[in-house]
Formats: C-alpha cells, structure tokens, sequence
C-alpha cells in the first residue's frame, strides 16, 4: 500500500493528536477491567471495499460490553422480528446513564436496547435451545460481524458475575413487572458472557462497517443480517447509542454510534465505512475520552456528519440537448432540423430516486417542443434500484401519453421491460444498442413517412 497509506497518516495524525489526553477514570465496577492500560490508544476504520486502516493500539485486544448491544439486538430482530422485539423492549432514547432503572411506568418496558436494562432483554429474546443455546448464538453472531472467531475473556466474565448486582437487580425488577419469558438469572449470565467476548479496535471496525455495509461483512462477503435490520439497528445507535450524551453526540458528530465502558467506541457511516476507538478512561457518561475526541475530530475533518449530505450526486445527468448539436450531426440543414426537435438526455452510475428525479427533469427540459422526440442515453448507468425504476417506467409513460416519443439506449438492459409504457399508451418503448441508432430513428419518424 502506498497510496491509500494517506488514510492511515489521518488516522495516525489523530492518534498523535489525542494520545496525551489525560481526562477520565477508567471503569473499576468491573474489577477485572482496571487491568487494562490507560495509555493503551487504538483507531481503526475499514471501508465498504473491505480496506483496513488503523493506527496505535489497534489489535490489542479488549472485552466488547455495551458495544455488544446493537450486535445482539441485530440477532433478535433476525430472530424474531422488530415487532416482537419492540413488545418488550422501546426505542426511545432514556436520557439516562447506561445501568440506570429505565422501564416504563405501567409495563415495565425498558426504553431502549441500548440501555443495560434494555440489553438484557434483547439478550432474552435470543432463542435458546438445547441443540443451540443462546449464547452459542450470540458468540456466533457476533464472530460473522466481527469476520472471525471470537473468544470470552474468563476472568473479565468471572469478575462481573462476581460484581454484577445492579444487573441482576434490573433484570428482577424487569420480570416483577410482568415479563415472565425473562429469567433473571440465564438472562444476566448470558449478557455478562456476551460483554466479556474478546475483541480488537479492528474487530469493532469491522462489525461496525457491516452494519454500515448494509449486513454484509466487507471482509468477508457474508450477509450476517438483513438490510433492513442494519437500518433499524443504525436508527437506534444514532438516537440512544450514547446514552445521556446520544442528542449531543448525534447534533456534533452525526453518526450512529455505541460506547462500551472497557473504552470501546463504534461509529457508522451508512454506505460509507465503520469506526472504531478503543481508549479505557472514559467521561462521566461513560464514553472512551480519547475515543470520543479523535471520532469527533474525525467526523469534522472529513465532514462525515450524517446530515451534511455527503452523497449528493453531482454529475447523474451527463448530457441534456438536442441532437442537432451532437457532433455526429449530419451537414444537412433539413437533417439539423430534424435533429433540433430530438432531445437527448445521457446518464451515469447508479440511480436511486434522487437520480431517477433529476433524469426525468432532464427529459422534460430537453427537446422542449411537445411533438419532439427524445432518447434517454443510459449506457454508462452502471444499476438502477427499484425505486427508480417504477420512476423512470412512470415518467416515460406519462411522457409518451403526452405526445412526446421516447427512445432508450440501454444495451445492458437496465430498464427492464417497459409494461407500464405499453400499458398506458398501447406502445413498446424502442430500444437500441447504440445512441446514433436511436437518434437516427427519431429524426426518421419525425420526418414522418414522406
Ligand atoms: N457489562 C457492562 C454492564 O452491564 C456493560 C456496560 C457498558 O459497557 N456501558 O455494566
């Protein structure tokens, strides 16, 4: 690598930046997790190709915590769907500290999965069966984000079982309200066991980048969820995945993201790449201090905020004009004519319903005349998903209900078949190979059988 070695100078640059930051404590109610390294500083960010990039401690390895919750909320919305899920445990963001009593009056119902009281009982909703027990699930889950196996750290599980009563006491309040598929006990060892697996900066960039990729690991090709849990589960990261601090959070950096109180810290850029942090002292809410500051930086730098609309495609519509001006125009004024009543309209990459707008604007503005033809150029469209399909189907039709003939170059055939063209208007869309073809044709019929 020598090229793409610039991301990793910006990662290292932030690294530099924050690794004498001195603020925060690291979390002691787990024992075993004052063991690690304050100074221990990692960073890693891996794209939707699949590229790793990392600077500082990124492979040293750590337990996951609460970083573990949207990854186990993603396996009980695959497991038992969002409304399931949703019966007993919200989507709302607490405004509350992770381990705090967040139930709703009356039901019981944690706010949110993203919460401890939340995440037990996300962690409850896993089936469990002899033949495939819970936790085996969780870990196997959690391995397909991750791209690679992963392990429980004993000592760190022994010592938050040994600790961990504040838990196991909302675990118990969550049951007396009602919940009586929840058992306290199976419920909080399983969740201990999944907060003590075993992860590195790299890990978490990875399975944050999965989640950012849609489902789809980027290392390893492997659907480990839907797109549609993907999405639920980024919507619940950006509104509660920090806890007290997700609006502020959402409103300076603007990404879905997820703290763990051993110093992990997760962030997504939907379509666009996963983060990682791992720093052990943490804020008052409990967020990796160093972590928080280099994503936050980060996130600026590079203008990554979410609603910053990072993908406005620019260059959808390469060509809008008549054909008279092509430079494969015939000399002949009588052909110029011709050519100045056909519109073409030329299109590139891959077209969601932003682009399908600004094509069918186009084709309206070129060729203005009503009796003209036009072509709609896609050769250089490299996909067209469903919804801009329908719009394009739908905006030629009514184009060709209107008076107006429509020509398409798609030799890849992009646009499917064209029912709703014939449908509305008793006319096959022409199709052909090449744009001087289709061109040609329109001029000929606009000449008319004379
Ligand atoms: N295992 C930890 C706990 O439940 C996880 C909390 C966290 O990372 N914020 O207390």
């Amino acid at each position: 690598m020598n090229a793409a070695e610039a991301v990793n100078d910006a990662l290292g640059a932030l690294h530099a930046r924050f690794a004498d930051v001195r603020d925060g404590e690291q979390a002691d109610y787990i024992p075993q997790l004052t063991r690690a390294d304050p100074d221990d500083f990692g960073l890693a960010l891996v794209s939707m190709d699949g590229h790793c990039y990392s600077a500082g401690e990124a492979d040293t390895p750590f337990t996951v915590q609460s970083v573990s919750k949207p990854f186990v909320y993603a396996l009980a919305l695959s497991s038992v769907g969002l409304d399931e899920v949703d019966r007993w445990v919200g989507a709302e963001p607490s405004g509350e500290a992770f381990n705090a009593i967040s139930l709703e009056a009356g039901t019981g119902r944690p706010a949110n999965a993203m919460v401890n009281a939340g995440a037990i009982v996300t962690t409850a909703l896993v089936p469990d069966t002899p033949e495939s027990p819970a936790f085996d699930r969780i870990l196997a889950c959690l391995s397909r984000f991750a791209g690679r196996l992963l392990d429980v750290d004993e000592e760190v599980y022994a010592s938050e079982a040994a600790t961990g009563d504040r838990n196991r006491a909302l675990a118990y309040l969550i049951r007396s309200t009602g919940t009586d598929y929840l058992d306290p006990v199976a419920a909080v060892d399983t969740y201990f066991r999944q907060c003590a697996v075993r992860v590195t900066a790299v890990d978490l960039a990875v399975m944050a980048a999965t989640l950012a990729y849609g489902g789809v690991n980027p290392l390893t090709g492997e659907t480990v969820v839907s797109a549609e849990v993907a999405a639920q589960v980024l919507s619940v990261m950006a509104t509660c995945g920090m806890y007290n601090g997700s609006g502020e959070w959402l409103l300076r950096v603007g990404l879905p993201a997820k703290s763990g109180v051993s110093g992990g810290l997760i962030a997504a850029g939907p379509a666009r790449f996963g983060l990682a942090a791992y720093s052990p002292p943490l804020d008052p809410a409990g967020t990796s201090v160093r972590g928080r500051a280099a994503l936050g930086a980060l996130s600026e730098r590079y203008g990554l905020h979410l609603m910053r609309n990072p993908a406005l495609p620019g260059s959808t519509v390469t060509l809008a004009t008549t054909a008279d001006v092509l430079p494969s125009a015939p000399a002949g004024r009588r052909e110029r004519a011709l050519r100045e009543r056909v519109g073409i309209v030329a299109a590139q990459g891959a077209l969601d319903f932003t682009a399908a707008e600004r094509v069918l604007y186009a084709l309206d503005e070129s060729g203005a005349e009503r009796t003209g033809s036009v072509v709609l150029d896609l050769r250089e469209v490299t996909g067209v998903d469903s919804v801009a399909l329908e719009l394009l189907h739908a905006g030629l039709a009514r184009l060709v209900a209107d008076g107006r003939r429509a020509a398409v170059v798609d030799p890849g055939d992009r646009l499917g078949p064209s029912d709703l063209v014939r449908e509305r208007t008793g006319r096959d869309l022409p199709r052909y190979g090449s744009r001087e073809e289709a061109v040609e044709r329109c001029a000929q019929a606009l000449a008319g059988p004379g």
